[in-house]
């Protein structure tokens, strides 16, 4: 396959990681030269792991998953900041099923305004993981229910342990 030779951030919660972010940054790293996956606070989300577990598991991901030329950084303030003080200006995004839609357009046309370069590429993730979502992760793990076909291997005991830690 044809890479293309530049760098895309991949912005999101990742709260926890899922086999979807696992998929969209294989299939992303096929593409381009590099993928830096941003850990952003949305300050209308409330979370269940700090920054620093979420950067810690997605490293972990990658490195089980051998995976190169992929960063994990986190970020705290606006998406637009982080790309121009970077320069860079193409984001990547995943579409599940319909209801990414309406926030994605939000997001899109907004961050537009305030940099007009910035452009977001969308990747369709494996039928498999259409409806994943971390919420969903995290409602099952509430109640002790099996994860182990949502998430990546490597990251299943830390978040038992934390549901653990939770209760
Ligand atoms: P955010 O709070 O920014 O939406 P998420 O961690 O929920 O953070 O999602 C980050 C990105 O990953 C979004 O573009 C979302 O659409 C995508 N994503 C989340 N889950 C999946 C999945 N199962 N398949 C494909 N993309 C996904």
């Amino acid at each position: 396959m044809k890479k293309y030779n530049f760098t895309v951030v991949y912005p999101g919660s990742f709260d926890p990681p899922t086999n979807g972010h696992l998929d969209l940054i294989t299939r992303a790293i096929k593409m381009f030269k590099k993928v830096i996956v941003l850990v952003t606070n949305n300050t209308f989300k409330k979370y269940t792991f700090s920054v620093e577990e979420r950067v810690d598991m997605l490293n972990l991901v990658i490195k089980k998953n051998k995976l190169q030329n992929v960063k994990v950084e986190k970020h705290n303030g606006l998406l637009v900041d982080y790309l121009k003080k970077n320069n860079i200006n193409i984001v990547l995004r995943g579409l599940r099923a319909v209801s990414d839609f309406e926030y994605e357009f939000q997001m899109v046309l907004t961050n537009r305004k305030m940099f007009p370069q910035m452009e977001t590429i969308y990747l369709m993730p494996d039928i498999k993981w259409i409806y994943l979502s971390s919420s969903l992760v995290k409602e099952i793990s509430k109640f002790g229910g099996d994860i182990s076909c949502f998430v990546p291997k490597v990251i299943i005991s830390i978040i038992k342990q934390k549901f653990e830690k939770l209760k």
